[in-house]
């Protein structure tokens, strides 16, 4: 396996991104990373003659303290990941770094922010949009790949690039599931084996032909509490907490 470099300073990672040439690919996460990820690594690795990952746990996003602290940190596993997919580099940046500003200055989108996880996490597309901006700034990706797993991060990615004209295309990933359908995610790291298993119910259930009424009241009665679930421009969306564990999954509408 070859070393990945790790930068952890803007200004480093400014004089590294100064020197490549060709076609620039990124994946911004949050660490703890998963086959998900690597999905978007891998396609990067594809169509780029660079691959940039980025690991920032944002807490700007994290409208729940507890959460932020609860949010899993696996480091050197992460960086067996990158190794192993021999990624160019790491952006490994401290809360200093990337808000000098101590978050005084947000990007906001002020309709579908609203809508969905906005509705319950209040300001928590603030903090990604403001965080994403930020490395797109420093990283000066090509192209960068999100996740269908984070539909409407997705979709909000895409009208800011649009509204503030940024030379970059997003290219979405399709989402990484278990053979039980459960979506890959950092946070299934923090239920117990059975919730894992449990969890499934969630796309199993949100991929029958119900009504939205019909799925609630099954998801209820299998012991989830659900945070919203609607349907919105052909997409059905869900995030419900199982043991204390927030779940987000969207499918088209079956
Ligand atoms: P996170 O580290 O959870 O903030 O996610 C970083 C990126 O990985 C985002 O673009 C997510 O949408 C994407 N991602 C997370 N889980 C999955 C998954 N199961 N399949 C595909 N992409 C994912």
């Amino acid at each position: 396996m070859s070393k990945v470099r790790v930068i952890k300073t803007v200004s480093e990672l400014q004089n590294y991104r100064s020197q490549l040439t060709g076609q620039v690919g990124f994946v911004p996460t949050m660490g703890a990373l998963h086959h998900g990820h690597e999905k978007l690594l891998q396609a990067s690795l594809k169509t780029c003659d660079h691959t940039i990952l980025s690991i920032f746990v944002n807490p700007t996003q994290f409208n729940d303290a507890k959460d932020f602290e609860k949010y899993p940190v696996t480091w050197e596993d992460d960086l067996k990941i990158a190794e192993k997919n021999q990624i160019s580099a790491i952006f490994y940046p401290k809360y200093q770094e990337l808000y000098p500003d101590h978050y005084t200055y947000k990007i906001s989108e002020t309709e579908f922010s609203k809508l969905l996880c906005g509705a319950t996490r209040p300001g928590h597309f603030d903090g990604v949009l403001t965080v994403v901006m930020k490395l797109f700034q420093i990283v000066k990706p090509d192209l960068v790949f999100f996740g269908e797993k984070d539909f409407q991060q997705l979709t909000l990615i895409e009208g800011l690039v649009k509204a503030f004209f940024l030379p970059i295309q997003i290219i979405p990933v399709t989402t990484e599931r278990e053979s039980s359908g459960l979506a890959l995610s950092s946070r299934n790291t923090r239920l117990s084996p059975e919730g894992k298993l449990q969890a499934a119910k969630i796309y199993q259930t949100l991929m029958q032909k119900l009504s939205l009424d019909d799925i609630r009241k099954q998801l209820e009665t299998a012991g989830f509490s659900i945070d919203y679930l609607t349907e919105y421009k052909g997409r059905r969306y869900i995030a419900a907490f199982l043991e204390g564990v927030r779940l987000i999954d969207n499918v088209n509408i079956p």
